[in-house]
C-alpha cells in the first residue's frame, strides 16, 4: 500500500479518494474547499494545511484540478510540489488540461529526478464513485507500470497512450469526436422530428443502422428512447455544457498548435458556446437538442 498526496477533492477528487482509502491507501488530502477537505477525511484521509503538505515525504501524488493553470500553480507557481517532494516521487496529473501544460510539466519533473504521467478520465461522477473510470495516460513506460495498480482502484479501463501528453491529446480527440456525434444525433432528430417521425419509431431503425453510436444509444439527446439518458430528467448533468464546451476548446487549442483543421468541430464548439451564453452551462450537453430543434 502507498502514502499518497491528494490535491483537488472535488466532484471527481473526492469518490477517487475515497475508492484509494478502500482499498487500503493511506492519503493525505488538500483542497482550497474546506468543504472538500471535510468530505475526504469524512472517508479516511488526513487532512492537509495545503498543496505542499498534501505531497511532503508521499510516494505518489496525485491531482485532479480543474485546468491547466491549477496544475501549473500546484507543481510549479504557487505550492510548488514539484520543488519540495523526494527524488523518484511518482506525480499523476488526472485533470483534463491542455497538451502543451501536461508535456511542460513532465519535462519539469524529469529535470527534477521525479516521474510524472498525464492520466485524464471518462466516466464522470458514478464513474469515479464506482471506480470504473477510463483513464488515458501519457508519459514514459515505467512511469506508467509503476501508476497502473493506483489507477486500477479507481479505474476499470487504464491504457497507456504513448508519450508526454498522449493522456490529454486522447481525451481531447475523443470529447472533440463525442460533441459532433450527439450534435448530429440531436440535428437527426430534430429534423426527423419535422418531418413527422415519432422518435421511438426513429431511434428503432436509426439505432440499427449506420448513424448507431453513444450519444444515440446510451445518451439520446430526446426523452424517450433511452430511459437513463438525461433528456428523461429535464437535462440534469451528467456531464455538463460547460465541461464540454472546456474541452472542445482544449481540442481547438490543440489543432491549432500543430496546424490541423477541424471544421466541424469549429461549427459545432460555436454551437455550444452559444447555447451556454443563453445561462445553459449547468445543463447536460445533450441538452443542446433543444436549441437545435427550436431553431
Ligand atoms: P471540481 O470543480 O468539482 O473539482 C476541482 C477541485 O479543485 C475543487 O474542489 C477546487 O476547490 C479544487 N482546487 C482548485 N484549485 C486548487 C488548488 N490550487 N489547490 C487545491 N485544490 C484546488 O471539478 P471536477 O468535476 O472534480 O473535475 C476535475 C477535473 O476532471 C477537471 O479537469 C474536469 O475537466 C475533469 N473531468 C471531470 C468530469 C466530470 O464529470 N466531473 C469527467 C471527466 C473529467
Amino acid at each position: 500500500m502507498s502514502k499518497i498526496g491528494f490535491i483537488g477533492l472535488g466532484n471527481m477528487g473526492g469518490p477517487m479518494v475515497a475508492n484509494l482509502i478502500g482499498a487500503g491507501h493511506e492519503v493525505r488530502a488538500f483542497d482550497i474547499s474546506p468543504e472538500a477537505v471535510k468530505r475526504a477525511t469524512d472517508a479516511g484521509a488526513s487532512a492537509a494545511s495545503g498543496g505542499a503538505d498534501a505531497a511532503a515525504g508521499m510516494e505518489i501524488v496525485i491531482t485532479m484540478l480543474p485546468a491547466g493553470q491549477h496544475v501549473r500553480s500546484v507543481y510549479l507557481e504557487d505550492d510548488k510540489v514539484m520543488d519540495i517532494v523526494e527524488n523518484g516521487t511518482l506525480l499523476i496529473d488526472c485533470s483534463t488540461i491542455d497538451v502543451t501544460t501536461a508535456r511542460d510539466a513532465i519535462v519539469e519533473a524529469e529535470k527534477r529526478g521525479l516521474e510524472m504521467i498525464d492520466a485524464p478520465v471518462s466516466g464522470g461522477i458514478t464513474g469515479a464513485a464506482a471506480g470504473t473510470l477510463t483513464f488515458m495516460c501519457g508519459g514514459p513506460e515505467a512511469a506508467f507500470a509503476r501508476a497502473e495498480p493506483v489507477l486500477n482502484v479507481m479505474g476499470k479501463n487504464v491504457f497507456h497512450a504513448g508519450a508526454a501528453g498522449a493522456g490529454q491529446a486522447v481525451k481531447a480527440c475523443n470529447n472533440l469526436m463525442l460533441a459532433i456525434q450527439m450534435v448530429s444525433v440531436a440535428e437527426g432528430f430534430a429534423l426527423g422530428e419535422k418531418l413527422g417521425l415519432d422518435h421511438q419509431a426513429l431511434f428503432n431503425i436509426v439505432s440499427t443502422a449506420t448513424s448507431q453510436c453513444w450519444a444515440m444509444t446510451s445518451y439520446c439527446p430526446v426523452p424517450g428512447p433511452v430511459p437513463a439518458s438525461p433528456a428523461n430528467n429535464d437535462y440534469k448533468a451528467g456531464f455538463t455544457v460547460a465541461m464540454m464546451l472546456k474541452d472542445l476548446v482544449l481540442a481547438r487549442e490543440a489543432a491549432a498548435t500543430v496546424g490541423a483543421s477541424t471544421p466541424v468541430a469549429s461549427q459545432v464548439t460555436d454551437m455550444y458556446e452559444t447555447f451556454a451564453a443563453a445561462g445553459n452551462t449547468e445543463l447536460d450537453f445533450s441538452a443542446i437538442f433543444k436549441m437545435i430543434e427550436a431553431r
